[in-house]
């Protein structure tokens, strides 16, 4: 694999330095060689562990994956940007909200491939125009600081607003994705007058005001900083076998939460990592081979023991990690209801005054 950048777009002046620039150089000669054998990857997916999908599908197939790795964002500008004169071939990011706003910008091109639409459940993928696929899934989840809080008095997202838990909840910024998706869910499950009181209680019960990322969530709470929070799974999940004992112990402290469980409630939320094959692919036979191969059991099995993701195929192995999570039932309605709510939550979120 070629990876040709890394993190080209880090820096928050948009100033390229020369390090930065000598690298763009190396993106547009590698793009000069591109033919059938090379698919051109633009993912904002932040993990490391993403290698060896890529070299496994090199070796598998013999097309050479160029990866332009970048925050969900600013990946989709330079695609915009780039216009129809964009190498890209494949956009992939995480969460339904970031693919939602790529498909408003018109950037994808309807794939009808067999193997994807039985692979990977409907709930997961855009059946409505088919631009859109969910490869794996996460959930976000309650964590708790274990001793601290009783499981039995937890239950839903929604409770998390009950006055009860004045100054022991903290929560990661409302301008991040995942809150906000989170929020843009639940407004279609409540509504928006429901919605907007519960992020108001949530406000309300801020032990802090909100900062860091999920990681930083649940090592507050660990910290005593806070009793709860709301971060995603596959985060923790790497705390469980990093060689760094304060990891391990974080880990040891905090206990997962699958929210709305009951009878009658959504299941907890669950969210995608994915992406599709863009409308100007210079190899779209290659991108789609790559997508499918995303669903391939090697490939699912990648995304689960590398990432502690949920893989989407069913039949696919789940690591230990997160199995020793517990069982759980998932949202599973589908996620083409999340996007058309984003706005409308991010101005819940700014009027409750969640930061
Ligand atoms: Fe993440």
């Amino acid at each position: 694999m070629n990876k040709v950048t890394r993190r080209i777009f880090l820096g928050a002046s948009g100033a390229l330095g020369a390090v930065a620039l000598a690298e763009l150089t190396g993106v547009k000669s590698t793009f000069a060689q591109r033919g059938r054998q090379q698919i051109n990857l633009y993912s904002s997916r932040h993990y490391n562990t993403d290698q060896r999908l890529y070299t496994d599908f090199e070796r598998q197939t013999g097309i050479k994956v160029n990866l332009i790795e970048g925050r969900g964002e600013e990946l989709l500008q330079r695609i915009r940007s780039e216009g129809r004169n964009s190498p890209a071939d494949i956009f992939l990011t995480a969460d339904v909200g970031n693919i939602w706003q790529a498909q408003q910008a018109g950037i994808f091109s309807p794939v009808n491939s067999t193997v994807l639409n039985q692979r990977i459940p409907s709930n997961l993928r855009d059946t409505a125009k088919n631009e859109w696929f969910g490869f794996s899934t996460r959930v976000r989840v309650i964590m708790y600081r274990k001793g601290r809080v009783n499981p039995s008095q937890l239950s839903t997202y929604q409770d998390l607003a009950n006055p009860k838990w004045r100054g022991k909840l903290i929560m990661r910024t409302s301008t991040n994705i995942y809150n906000q998706s989170l929020t843009a869910w639940l407004l279609g499950i409540e509504g928006a007058a429901k919605t907007e009181q519960w992020a108001r209680g949530i406000v309300a019960n801020f032990a802090r005001q909100p900062q860091g990322g999920d990681r930083d969530q649940f090592e507050a709470v660990a910290a005593g900083v806070a009793d709860l929070t709301v971060a995603n799974t596959y985060y923790l999940g790497s705390y469980a076998t990093s060689s760094d004992p304060k990891r391990k112990e974080i880990f040891n402290q905090i206990g997962v939460f699958f929210p709305n469980q009951a009878q009658g409630q959504s299941g907890a939320f669950t969210n995608i990592s994915g992406g599709g094959v863009l409308k100007t692919a210079p190899n779209r036979a290659g991108a789609i081979r790559f997508l499918e191969y995303l669903t391939s059991p090697t490939a699912q099995n990648y995304f689960a023991k590398g990432n502690f993701e949920y893989p989407v195929v069913q039949g696919s192995e789940i690591d230990p990690v997160l199995r020793g999570f517990g069982t759980f039932r998932s949202s599973n309605s589908s996620l083409t209801g999340v996007g058309p709510n984003l706005a409308n939550a991010v101005r819940i979120l700014d009027r409750a005054g969640w930061k």
